[in-house]
C-alpha cells in the first residue's frame, strides 16, 4: 500500500525547501525538511569542537548522536519546526560552513541509519511533505507522490547566491557553482542512499519555471493523482 507521503528530493539549491513548505502549507499537511536534521547534526559536531576534516567517522559520532535528540514541534500556527536538544534551529543552520560539511556528515552510515528510524516515524503524522536527497528511493520508497526537482548548475548557483546568508563572504558565481558541484558530487557518488531520482519518481526540471508557477504543477499533479 502507498505510504502518504509527498516526496520531494533533488540536488543542492534546487528550491525543493522553499516549494515543499509551500505545497505542504497550501495542502495543509507537515513538511519535514529532512537536510536540516542532517545540518543540526552538522551543527552540533562542529559545536561540540569536533574537527570534521579529520575526525568525520562513525567511531566519533556514535557517541555523539546518543547526547542529542532532534524533534520536529508542531508551532501554534500549525507548522512543524525543528528542535535541536530542546531549542529550536535558527539560521546557523544554513551558515555555509554546515552546508559544506553537511555532506560529509551525511555520507556516515552512523548518520544516515539514526536519522532513517525517526524519519520513518513521521508516517505516523498523516498525510506529509518530507523533502531531502533519499525520500522517495530509501526512506519511503512506497511513498504516493515522488518527485525530483532539478535546474541547471548556473540556475541552481544563481539561486544560492541571492539566499542572503548561505554563501561565504565574497562569493561569486562561480565559486558557489564550485561548492553545489562538490555537494552534488559527495551526495550522488556516496555508498549508501546516494542521490538520485527514484525509478518512479517524476522529474521536474525547474530552471524556467518560478515557485509559484513549480508549487501550482505539483499541487496539479497530486490532484489528479488523488482523483
Ligand atoms: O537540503 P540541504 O542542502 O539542506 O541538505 C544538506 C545536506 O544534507 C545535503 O548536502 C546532503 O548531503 C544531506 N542530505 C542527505 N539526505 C537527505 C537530506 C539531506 O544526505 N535526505
Amino acid at each position: 500500500m502507498a505510504q502518504p507521503v509527498i516526496a520531494i528530493d533533488g540536488p543542492a539549491a534546487s528550491g525543493k525547501s522553499t516549494v515543499a513548505g509551500l505545497l505542504a502549507a497550501r495542502l495543509g499537511v507537515p513538511y519535514i525538511n529532512t537536510g536540516n536534521m542532517y545540518r543540526a547534526i552538522t551543527r552540533y559536531a562542529l559545536d561540540s569542537g569536533t574537527d570534521l576534516d579529520t575526525r568525520c567517522t562513525d567511531k566519533i559520532f556514535t557517541p555523539l548522536l546518543n547526547t542529542l535528540q532532534l524533534e520536529y514541534r508542531k508551532n501554534i500556527s500549525g507548522t512543524y519546526k525543528l528542535y535541536v536538544n530542546g531549542v529550536p534551529e535558527d539560521n546557523r543552520l544554513r551558515s555555509p560552513e554546515v552546508a559544506a560539511y553537511s555532506s560529509r556528515v551525511a555520507a556516515l552510515p552512523a548518520v544516515r541509519n539514526w536519522l532513517k528510524a525517526r524519519q520513518r516515524g513521521f508516517a505516523a503524522l498523516g498525510l506529509i511533505v518530507m523533502e531531502g536527497r533519499d525520500i522517495g528511493t530509501v526512506i519511503f520508497p512506497d511513498a504516493a507522490f515522488k518527485f525530483f526537482l532539478t535546474a541547471t548548475p548556473e540556475e541552481r548557483a544563481r539561486r544560492r547566491l541571492v539566499q542572503a546568508g548561505e554563501t561565504f563572504d565574497g562569493a561569486t558565481l562561480e565559486s558557489v557553482a564550485r561548492d553545489i558541484a562538490d555537494r552534488d558530487r559527495l551526495d550522488s557518488t556516496r555508498a549508501i542512499a546516494p542521490l538520485k531520482p527514484a525509478a518512479d519518481a517524476e522529474t521536474v526540471d525547474t530552471t524556467k519555471m518560478t515557485i509559484d508557477e513549480t508549487v501550482d504543477y505539483l499541487a496539479g499533479r497530486i490532484n489528479d493523482g488523488r482523483s
